[in-house]
């Protein structure tokens, strides 16, 4: 295993192979999870374990270089939510059937905006999760 392998395999290990945004399994999805730059290389960010966690494509690709983003209550400019420095459900909670997420805090609801974590097809992938008992990952 090369030194990038191993690293791969700790952060996945770190990330329960969920996206560290909208939780999506790697296993049900049968999609790779990507490994992200939480501070963007763009930004200064490195390639070392402090900044990677895994996400999903859909949420790497709507983050792209963004770092904050503005809640919708407050209107204020908030960093993002950090899946490796900041607790998933301090931050979020599911609605009552499962299938949308929903912010609790400044940086989770900016989060939620600014990476569309609710996209129609996400909602609806989730339903059927849910149904399946697959849904949210324990
Ligand atoms: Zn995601």
């Amino acid at each position: 295993m090369t030194a990038a392998q191993a690293l791969r395999q700790r952060i996945a290990e770190q990330a329960r192979h969920c996206c560290g945004y909208c939780l999506t399994q790697e296993v049900i999805s049968g999609v790779p999870l990507t490994v992200e730059h939480i501070v963007p290389q763009a930004k200064g960010g490195q390639t070392i374990e402090e900044n990677l966690w895994l996400s999903c494509r859909l949420c790497n690709e709507a983050k792209g270089v963004l770092t904050e983003a503005i809640d919708p209550e407050s209107n204020v400019t908030v960093r993002l939510f950090n899946p490796r420095t900041q607790v998933w459900a301090d931050h979020f909670t599911w609605s009552g059937d499962r299938t949308q997420v929903i912010g609790k805090t400044s940086p989770g609801r900016a989060t939620v905006v600014a990476l569309s974590l609710n996209s129609e097809l996400q909602v609806r992938a989730r339903a059927i999760w849910v149904e399946a008992g697959w849904h949210p990952p324990k």
